[in-house]
């Protein structure tokens, strides 16, 4: 049917379910409802807060009926998709917090002699509406960040899931709207395709706030067409992690074999170059190698699964022809390669070069490549050499090369004796450079999805 979206499983191309094709004039509905609804029917904080702690008891109590539909609909493995449930019920916990906590602040006019006498302070109000365009690979808990954040702080949402994974999206919007409290005008869901729908909110001029979570090259070229929105951008990297000889480059093998893999590598923080030192090398390559052999490849819904099938036989093609791109510029299979059942491999790749795809671009798939090298000069530059900025790790035991990292490495977050893939829900994630412009987490984003008021009294 063409007013129809089928979404099917990318593991075995079975349907999951439909949502309706949605297109420009449903969006201008959207938006002018969301907008009304805001002039209207404000929330009050406190009602905020209780919906959000709503949100965070039902997602808990139904954590695994949405882990299923995560997995379904995306081929996350199901225990990786629990966590992802268990995730969103702490960025909805944190989300209540700020709104109990949102403030403005006292301005001391009066410090010159202009103000004396005068009371000052500022009121966070609402931005306006918020358009929320989420992209695929975290179809719950990407999208709860931008929700979450909104709702806390007072703003009503038109959300465009990605037109992968929308059933997930559109579950949370029910349970928000039908048993949280949310009133029905404050979200909207637009199901349809980013170029067209996606394209509708961005340009479109009630709605006051844009937040992305996607592709560097879409995200940019949305924030190109915003206008006078504000965009907030959280984008693509190609994580680097840095293993010293004095690190504990066992753990690093062990915490990699899942920070590489997880759902396919298709995490924007998935662990992607990893530079190694040269005394250790040969040690942690066969380590890691024999680690990644043993995951398991295969049924999403299956409980041992580790590693599925890729968002589309489109993408898997493209990740494996970067891998044969890497093998004929020189570089070794040290685990994995080929197909099973379908799906790509965890591939473990040594002797790569800077210029390689592997190394350039942002793999997005079951992909790590391996650099040895002489020197922490020669390590931080490699590590730095890229146009993406998200996050970055370092396993050393040594508290002066740790904050040289800290220190050199322009990235948003910089992880010590920690893979680049780590995050807490409610820490300033963000990149700089290509990877972004803002930083999310519930703290951060209502701040932006308020705008501070100055109230000046002369008594
Ligand atoms: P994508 O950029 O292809 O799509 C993201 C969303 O944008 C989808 O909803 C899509 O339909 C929509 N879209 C596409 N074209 C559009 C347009 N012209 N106008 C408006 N909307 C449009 O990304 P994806 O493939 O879904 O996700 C993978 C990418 O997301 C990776 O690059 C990954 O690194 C990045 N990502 C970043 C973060 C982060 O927090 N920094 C988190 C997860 C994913």
């Amino acid at each position: 049917m063409s007013d129809e979206i089928v979404v099917r499983s990318p593991y075995d191309g079975a349907e999951v379910g439909r949502v309706p094709k949605h297109g420009r004039e449903d969006v201008d509905r959207a938006v002018a409802t969301a907008a009304r609804a805001l002039a209207e029917q404000p929330l009050p904080p406190w009602r905020r807060a209780e919906i959000l702690d709503a949100a965070a008891r039902l997602l808990a109590d139904r954590a695994e009926e949405f882990a299923r539909t995560i997995a379904r609909e995306s081929a996350k493995p199901i225990k990786t998709a629990r966590t992802e449930a268990a995730r969103a019920v702490s960025t909805f916990t944190f989300a209540a917090a700020e709104a109990r906590r949102l403030t403005g602040e006292m301005v001391p006019v009066d410090a010159a002699q202009v103000g004396e006498g005068r009371l000052a302070f500022t009121l966070r109000v609402p931005i306006g509406v918020v358009a929320a365009i989420s992209p695929f690979n975290f179809p719950l808990n990407l999208v709860a960040h931008k929700l979450a954040p909104a709702i806390a702080a007072g703003c009503p949402v038109v959300l465009k899931p990605a037109s992968q994974t929308p059933l997930t999206a559109v579950a949370l919007a029910d349970l928000l709207v039908g048993e949280c409290g949310l009133p029905a005008d404050y979200l909207h869901v637009v199901t349809g395709a980013g170029g067209e729908v996606g394209a509708a909110l961005v340009e479109h001029s009630d709605v006051a706030y844009v937040t992305f979570t996607g592709s560097s090259e879409v995200g940019w070229g949305i924030a190109a067409k915003a206008g006078r929105k504000k965009v907030a951008l959280e984008l693509g990297n190609n994580s680097p992690v840095i293993i010293e000889a004095d690190g504990d480059w066992t753990q690093a093998a062990r915490t990699i074999t899942t920070a590489g893999f997880s759902h396919a590598g298709q995490s924007c923080v998935s662990v992607q170059r990893i530079y190694v030192a040269a005394p250790v090398a040969d040690d942690f390559t066969a380590l890691l190698a024999g680690l990644v052999d043993e995951l398991v490849v295969g049924d999403p819904m299956e409980e041992a699964t580790d590693v599925s099938a890729l968002i589309s036989t489109g993408e898997r093609d493209r990740v494996a022809s970067w891998i044969d791109e890497a093998v004929a510029g020189g570089a070794k299979i040290a685990a994995g390669g080929g197909m099973e059942a379908g799906v790509l491999r965890p591939t473990v790749l040594t002797g790569v070069t800077p210029d390689m795809r592997v190394s350039r671009e942002e793999v997005f798939g079951p992909v790590v490549a391996i650099q040895a090298y002489d020197s922490l000069d020669e390590a931080l530059r490699l590590a730095d050499d890229t146009r993406y900025g998200l996050q970055a790790g370092i396993f050393t035991a040594s508290l002066s090369s740790a904050l040289r990292a800290a220190r050199e490495l322009r990235f948003g977050t910089v992880l010590v004796n920690e893979v680049p893939t780590w995050r807490a829900d409610q820490m300033p994630y963000g990149g700089v450079r290509e990877s972004g412009n803002t930083k999310e987490g519930p703290t951060y984003a209502v701040r932006q999805m308020t705008e501070e008021r100055l109230v000046v009294i002369k008594p």
